[in-house]
C-alpha cells in the first residue's frame, strides 16, 4: 500500500485560485477589496513569519492587508482600546490578533473584545457556539482548513474513529466538534485526548484518523498507530538546527519516518495543514466583507 502524502500547498493553491475569482467578482460589484488586518504584539519570530505569510497570501488573491504592530509592553487596556478602533473601522472587514500575547494580557479578554462580525479567526465565543450548533459562523481557520483538506482528498470521515490529540480552543476542541457534527466531512466518532488522558496509546491504536495538535515535536510514533491510519499533523515547532541557514527546522507532532509507512495518508510538516489555515482565514475574510455589505 502506497502512502498518500497530503499536499496542503496544492489544495491551498486550488482553493486560493477559486477565492481570487470570487474576490474579483466582489471587487467588481462593490469597488472595494476585502481587507484583513493582523495585530501583532511584540517581536516573536515565529509569529512574524506566520503573519508575513498571511499578508503575502492576501495580496495574491486580491485583498488589502494591514499589519498593525504594538510594543510588547502595551497595556491590556490600551490593546483593548485599539481593538475597539478596529471594530469600528468601516474600511476593515476582518482582523486577527496573532497569538501568543505577552503574559500580562488576557487572551480571553482580547478574543471576547473582537467584534464577532470581524472575528475571521473564529475564536469569539459567539462564533464557537454557532459553529458547535452547525449554524453559519466563522469557523476557526486551522480546523476549517483541515476539514477542507479532508474534503479535497476525499478522505471519508463518516463512522470513522477519530482521535484528536489536544483540546485547545483554537485547534483541538473545534476540530473535534466539526468532525463529530452532522455533515460531510463529519459524522465521525471522536475521542479527544489531552494531558490527563490515561493510556493514550490505547486510543490512538483504535483510530482510523488522528489529528495531532499538542505542540510536542514528533510525539506520535509508529508503534502508537494502526496500519492504514490517516494522519493530520497540526504541530509546528521550531527546533534548533545548525545545518539550516535560518538556524532552525520546523517539526510536527508526528514522527514522520515511523508513522508514514503505516499510514494510508499523512500530512507533511511544513506543507500540510499550514497553507490551509491561511486559505481558510482568507475565505472567512471574504465572507465577512460580503456579510458587512449585505451580500450574503
Ligand atoms: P496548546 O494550546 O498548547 O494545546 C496543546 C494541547 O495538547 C492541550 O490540550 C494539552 O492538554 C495537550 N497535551 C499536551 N501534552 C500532552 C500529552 N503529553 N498528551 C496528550 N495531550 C497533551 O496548543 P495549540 O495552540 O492547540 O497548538 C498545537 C500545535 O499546533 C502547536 O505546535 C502549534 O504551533 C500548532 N499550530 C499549527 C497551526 C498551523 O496552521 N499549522 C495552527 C495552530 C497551531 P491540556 O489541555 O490537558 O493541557
Amino acid at each position: 500500500m502506497e502512502t498518500i502524502i497530503i499536499d496542503g500547498k496544492k489544495a491551498a493553491s486550488v482553493l486560493q485560485e477559486k477565492l481570487a475569482g470570487e474576490t474579483a467578482l466582489f471587487t467588481q460589484a462593490t469597488g472595494l477589496k476585502p481587507c484583513l488586518a493582523a495585530v501583532m504584539v511584540g517581536n516573536n519570530g515565529a509569529s512574524q513569519t506566520y503573519v508575513e505569510a498571511k499578508m503575502a497570501s492576501c495580496e495574491k488573491v486580491g485583498f488589502e492587508s494591514r499589519l498593525i504592530r504594538f510594543e510588547d509592553n502595551i497595556s491590556e487596556q490600551n490593546l483593548l482600546a485599539e481593538i475597539d478602533k478596529l471594530n469600528a473601522d468601516p474600511t476593515l472587514h476582518g482582523f486577527i490578533v496573532q497569538l501568543p500575547l505577552p503574559k500580562h494580557i488576557s487572551v480571553d479578554l482580547v478574543i471576547d473584545r473582537v467584534s464577532p462580525e470581524k472575528d475571521v479567526d473564529g475564536f469569539h465565543p459567539l462564533n464557537m457556539g454557532r459553529m458547535a450548533k452547525n449554524q453559519p459562523a466563522f469557523a476557526p481557520a486551522t480546523p476549517w482548513g483541515i476539514m477542507q483538506l479532508l474534503d479535497f482528498y476525499q478522505i471519508p470521515t463518516e463512522g470513522k474513529n477519530v482521535v484528536v490529540l489536544g483540546r485547545s480552543q483554537i485547534v483541538g476542541l473545534p476540530i473535534s466538534l466539526l468532525l463529530a457534527r452532522s455533515g460531510n466531512p463529519g459524522n465521525a466518532t471522536v475521542t479527544i485526548c489531552h494531558s490527563k488522558t490515561v493510556n493514550l496509546q490505547h486510543h490512538t491504536l483504535q483510530a482510523d484518523i488522528i489529528v495531532a495538535a499538542l505542540g510536542i515535536p514528533e510525539f506520535l510514533t509508529g508503534e502508537m498507530v494502526k496500519q492504514g491510519v490517516t494522519i493530520i499533523d497540526v504541530g509546528l515547532t521550531r527546533l534548533p538546527d545548525a545545518s539550516k541557514k535560518s538556524g532552525y527546522r520546523l517539526a510536527g507532532d508526528v514522527h514522520f519516518e515511523s508513522v508514514a509507512p503505516k499510514s494510508a495518508a499523512i500530512t507533511p510538516v511544513p506543507g500540510g495543514v499550514g497553507p490551509m489555515t491561511i486559505t481558510a482565514l482568507m475565505q472567512n475574510t471574504l465572507l465577512a466583507a460580503r456579510n458587512q455589505l449585505g451580500m450574503a
